[in-house]
Formats: C-alpha cells, sequence, structure tokens
C-alpha cells in the first residue's frame, strides 16, 4: 500500500485501519459514523458545509459521499432490534438525499459503460453542473441511470460481490431502481404521470403507431400503484435493498448468488419489522401490498424495453450513452 493508499478516507489526516462499512477510514472515523446513524445527532452546518475544520454534519455528509454504508447484520425480526431498524433507514435515507441532489444539480464528464462502472467499488465522480447547462430529454435520462447506479453501488451487498457478479446486477437492476425513483417523484408531486425533475415528460404522450393504452400503461401504471398504496419514504428505501438485491438475475456466480440471498433475507425482514412496528396487526397485509410493487416495476420496464426496441428499428438511437447498451 501506497502512503496515500493508507489514509483515512474520510479525515485524511490519520492512517486508515482497514475498511469500515466499505470504505477504508481509521478507527476514529468508523466510531463516528455508527454514533451518527444510531443517535443521530446531525444538526446542519453553520457554515452551509464549507466549514474549514470539518463539523458533524460535514463529516457525516463526507462518509455519505464516500460510500459509507451500513447494514444490520442480524436477522432484525429476530432480535425486536429497532436501533439498527432504525440506523439502516437513518443511513439509507441519506444516501437518497445525495442521490436526488446529484439527480438535480449535477453532472457527469465521460460515457462509462456498466462494467467499467462495476469495475471499481468507489463511488461515481459527478461534478456540479453550471445553471445554464442545457438538460434535454437524453441528458435527463443518463443522469437518472446514474445517480441510480450510484446510489445500487454503495449496499454492502453490492461491494461484497466480485467485478463480474456486480457488473451483472448494477446492469439488470438500475433501469428499475431509475423508474421506481420516477414514479415516487410523481407521487410527492401530485402528479400521475412520470416526469423528470423539471417537468420534460419521460415517455413521450404520443408516438405515432402505438397505441395509446400502452403508452399510458408505462407513463402511469407505477405511479398510480405506488400512490394508491402511498407508499412512503421509508417504504421506498427498504423496498429499493429488498428489490435490487435479486439472486436469481441472469449471469450472477454460485457464490454471488449466496451472499444475494443473505442480505435479501435480511432487508426483507427489516421491512416486515417496520410494517409491524408501523401497522401493527395489518402489518403482514401491507408488508405483502408493498412487495407487489416489484410486478409492476418489472412490467413497466418491460414495456419500455419494447418501445425502445420498435423506436431502434424505426432508425438508430442517436448518442444513445452506454449504459443503456445491453449486449
Ligand atoms: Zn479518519
Ligand atoms: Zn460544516
Amino acid at each position: 500500500m501506497s502512503s496515500e493508499e493508507s489514509m483515512c478516507s474520510i479525515c485524511n489526516v490519520r492512517e486508515s485501519s482497514g475498511f469500515s462499512y466499505g470504505v477504508l477510514c481509521c478507527g476514529a472515523c468508523k466510531m463516528f459514523f455508527r454514533r451518527a446513524l444510531f443517535v443521530k445527532n446531525i444538526d446542519t452546518c453553520r457554515q452551509k458545509g464549507e466549514c474549514i475544520k470539518k463539523c458533524r454534519y460535514c463529516r457525516f455528509q463526507k462518509c455519505i459521499q464516500a460510500g459509507m454504508s451500513y447494514t444490520p447484520t442480524e436477522n432484525l425480526l429476530e432480535l425486536k432490534n429497532n436501533d439498527s431498524l432504525s440506523a439502516f433507514i437513518f443511513n439509507l435515507a441519506h444516501q437518497d438525499e445525495l442521490r436526488k441532489y446529484q439527480l438535480m444539480n449535477c453532472r457527469y464528464d465521460g460515457d462509462p459503460t456498466v462494467a467499467e462502472i462495476a469495475e471499481h467499488n468507489t463511488p461515481l465522480n459527478f461534478t456540479k453542473k453550471p445553471d445554464d447547462f442545457p438538460m434535454n430529454l437524453g441528458e435527463w435520462i443518463f443522469i437518472t441511470g446514474l445517480t441510480s447506479l450510484n446510489y445500487l453501488k454503495k449496499f454492502n451487498h453490492v461491494n461484497m460481490l466480485n467485478a463480474s457478479d456486480r457488473h451483472f446486477l448494477l446492469k439488470y437492476s438500475f433501469f428499475d431502481m431509475s423508474i421506481f425513483t420516477d414514479s415516487m417523484r410523481a407521487c410527492e408531486k401530485g402528479e400521475g404521470v412520470i416526469t423528470f425533475p423539471d417537468g420534460t415528460e419521460v415517455i413521450r404522450a404520443e408516438v405515432p403507431g402505438l397505441e395509446q393504452k400502452f403508452l399510458n400503461g408505462i407513463r402511469c401504471r407505477l405511479a398510480a400503484r405506488v400512490n394508491e398504496l402511498k407508499v412512503t419514504k421509508e417504504e421506498f428505501l427498504l423496498l429499493s435493498a429488498v428489490f435490487f438485491c435479486n439472486p436469481g438475475l441472469p449471469g450472477i456466480s454460485e457464490s454471488g448468488r449466496g451472499i444475494l440471498s443473505t442480505y435479501q433475507k435480511i432487508y426483507t425482514s427489516a421491512l416486515l419489522q417496520y410494517c409491524l412496528l408501523t401497522y401493527q396487526q395489518t402489518g403482514p397485509t401491507r408488508f405483502t401490498d408493498l412487495l407487489s410493487v416489484l410486478q409492476v416495476v418489472t412490467k413497466t420496464r418491460q414495456d419500455i424495453s419494447y418501445l425502445f426496441i420498435l423506436n431502434s428499428i424505426r432508425g438508430p438511437p442517436s448518442a444513445l450513452k452506454k449504459i443503456f447498451i445491453f449486449r
């Protein structure tokens, strides 16, 4: 290890003591992160995130940006451990806030493939976009895909996999994650149709030669289901863990499948425990209803793929980014 590699990637002052929560860091930063999750004593920064001597808020943001990620290792339901559950949700909420911030405010230079993104288990490097940066449909699709990839990449189950398994998992999950976030946003805005943050429609209302009913299915079906169930932010976060830790995806090795099933069990038990705590007797029904959202995600993705194939038959896709090219 060179001296730079052995430094803590959070404080950059002390020697790292190895990987903790998925990131190379020192003992003090490791303890800091754990306490922050369990005590949740993170006030906002007095210098709006620009303080010289890092405050607790800024230090915690640094942990989140570096991809520090906590997963309860035990079966939460058996232990009835609510502290672990709320620490897990708190961690995911901050990762999701960062995803939203990057979606709205950042751009990405370059055009990597999913395999290239999967090669390293470090977060993607986004840069702040200038106010006059032209956002068109292609840019929105690209940044939505990349911020979804970046969010998924930080899960511990993704970091446990080898590069090849990580590639397959990300490749078959990130688009579903993207449409799930689009639908949650539509719901939060009280809209029935999926749109990007600036109001651009994800799928056009009319495509020559295609039935309106088919297009409306893509535009509205998932958002309608999320709205009907009134999926909360916490439920969305737990579902994002359960759904995108699928051991049944093609291409994943035997050992990779083992890792994914172990984690999927933990995430599923976290969701069930959340439902039981929040909804008491109707908890089990709520749990089943929430899991059923995955079918709607899958159906929507299949319809979009069909639309995409139709469009590419009609003419070669212009400047399609590499993360969307499936071979
Ligand atoms: Zn440190
Ligand atoms: Zn600060």
